[in-house]
């Protein structure tokens, strides 16, 4: 039994989270919500990660909200001040107000017969409390809180010093003047390695292979506006995916340009596959080769076999002095926010469940999830993501259907990964992701124009979509009529 209702209920408190409750309260003015957030804070991933050189790696001009635009010159901005821009939108709409902290949600069952899910979450004192909702909206993000990713490395135990996982980084780790071997080649290793450089004694940064790293002006002309980079993006995931050679050329060359003909472009950055194969690691300002040329950092790529006291035994037979070891070898992704589901007592199984628009799954009523792009900015697809949300939770209320299931019935759709990446990340968690489907609306857009059709001009009776469960008309008693004198 729950011991509170709401028509809707939002499962964390980060970028999505906030950014759901504002566009709630304000095209579903009257609709109760609550957000619930496992942790004490908000602001989900800018206020985890706390290494140092933290920063978004897409423009915040398409990272911010549209209902509150960045207007800040610098477009690659820290992570502090976008921890500060997410937690005052918060405090300007009202939304913290909302916010139930400490609240980790478990589980939740819907009921066809109350239209309603009901919800678990275990609060920090370990109390276990249930919440009813109409409408559950997942916004928890795509990865685990517990623990970042971590390969079994051979003799990790052997090694004197301090390693340290990035999503857990110690507050008072000090690397001044020590030597310090960063293990990866994602964005988080070629955010540390230069900021890092500016005070370590050296910085090597340890990949198994190269990525491609772009070089791009941290600081934007202030008109530079949404519309342009949301276009520009688009055109150059186009053109990547179309003419790959001729995209990979451009970027080598471009590394070429920065750090001269002595350097070996070709074991470190040139990777073996595609552009947008895997995610593009931006650099605000050249700042990584610009370490690299002053020699205050490194790139080795090579394998390892294992660790030791002192550092790192490569497979080459070469050996890495350190101090300290950063293991920046990523996430462990999570589906539906960790939740257990069960539609009328049958369990949901994510890796089985086909993926409407990106963002409500075949048969499962009344749920939707707030995940961005992988190759644009985050928040462009939640935005839309939420406009659709409320559009949907308008419909229903204007019809009376207390229930919207997407449901398939065109036996020909294919079903196909969540993401093509080809990331050791991404392919680890795939198998546990819901599938997009070869066709729409089942198909993942990675395109803002594709989805700004979809999910803010498309009608929610598309056909594919099932309304039902309409309240039973509350009978009025009628009194009996008197007898007649
Ligand atoms: C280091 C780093 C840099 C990044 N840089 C960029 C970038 O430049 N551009 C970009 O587009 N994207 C970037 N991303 C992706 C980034 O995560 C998103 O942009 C965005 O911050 C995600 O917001 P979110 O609210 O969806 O999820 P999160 O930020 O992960 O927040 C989720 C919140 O939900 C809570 N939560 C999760 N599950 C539950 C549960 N079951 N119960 C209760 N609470 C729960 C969490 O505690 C957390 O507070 C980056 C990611 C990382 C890790």
């Amino acid at each position: 039994m729950a011991n509170e209702h709401f028509d809707v209920l939002i499962v964390g408190a980060g970028l999505s989270g906030i950014g759901a409750g504002y566009h709630l309260q304000t095209r579903c003015p009257g609709r109760s919500y609550a957000i619930l957030e496992g942790r004490e804070a908000i602001g989900g991933t800018w206020d985890l990660f706390r290494y140092p050189g933290i920063r978004s790696d897409s423009d915040m001009y398409t990272l911010g909200y549209s209902f509150r635009p960045w207007t800040q010159a610098k477009a690659i901005a820290d992570g502090p001040s976008i921890l500060k821009y997410v937690r005052e939108t918060a405090r300007d709409f009202g939304i913290d107000k909302r916010i139930r902290f400490g609240h980790q949600v478990k589980r939740a069952a819907w009921s066809t017969e109350d239209a309603a899910w009901l919800v678990e979450a275990v609060r920090n004192d370990g109390q276990t409390v249930r919440i009813s909702c109409n409408f559950l909206f997942l916004c928890g993000g795509y990865y685990s809180y517990e623990a970042g990713y971590t390969p079994e490395f051979a003799g990790i135990e052997r090694f004197k010093g301090p390693i340290v996982h990035p999503q857990k980084w110690p507050e008072d780790l000090a690397y001044a003047g020590k030597k310090v071997v960063v293990i990866g080649s994602g964005a988080t290793a070629v955010t540390l390695a230069p900021e890092m450089a500016k005070t370590a004694g050296h910085v090597t940064m340890l990949q198994r292979s190269p990525t491609y790293v772009v070089s791009r002006p941290a600081k934007l002309a202030y008109d530079i506006v949404r519309w342009r980079n949301v276009l520009f993006g688009m055109y150059f995931f186009r053109l990547a995916r179309n003419k790959p050679e001729q995209v990979k050329q451009r970027i080598i060359g471009m590394v070429r340009q920065q750090l001269g003909p002595e350097y070996d472009v070709e074991t470190h950055f040139t990777p073996r596959y595609n552009p947008w194969d895997q995610r593009l690691c931006l650099v605000p300002d050249a700042d990584l080769f610009e370490a690299l040329k002053a020699g205050s950092a490194s790139v080795v790529t090579d394998h390892i076999d294992s660790f030791t006291e002192g550092g790192i035994q490569l497979k080459s037979g070469r050996t890495l002095e350190a101090d300290i070891i950063v293991t920046a070898t990523g996430l462990n992704l999570q589906v539906m926010n960790g939740l257990e589901l069960t539609v009328d007592g049958r369990k949901v199984e994510p890796g089985k469940t086909l993926s409407y628009k990106g963002m409500m799954y075949e048969g499962v009523p009344n749920l939707a999830s707030s995940f961005g792009y992988t190759n644009a900015s985050w928040t462009l697809k939640c935005d839309l993501t939420c406009e659709y949300v409320c559009r949907l939770l308008n419909h229903m209320k204007r019809t009376g259907n207390r229930q919207a299931t997407p449901r398939n019935s065109d036996p020909n759709i294919e079903t196909l990964p969540w993401l093509d990446f080809t990331s050791g990340y991404v392919t680890r968690a795939m198998e546990k992701f819901p599938k997009q489907g070869s066709k729409a609306p089942w198909k993942l857009h990675q395109n803002y124009a594709l989805d700004l059709m979809s999910l803010r001009y498309a009608s929610v009776e598309d056909g594919v979509m099932a309304f039902s469960n309409k309240a039973a008309k509350r009978v009025r008693r009628r009194e009996p009529e008197k007898a007649a004198a």
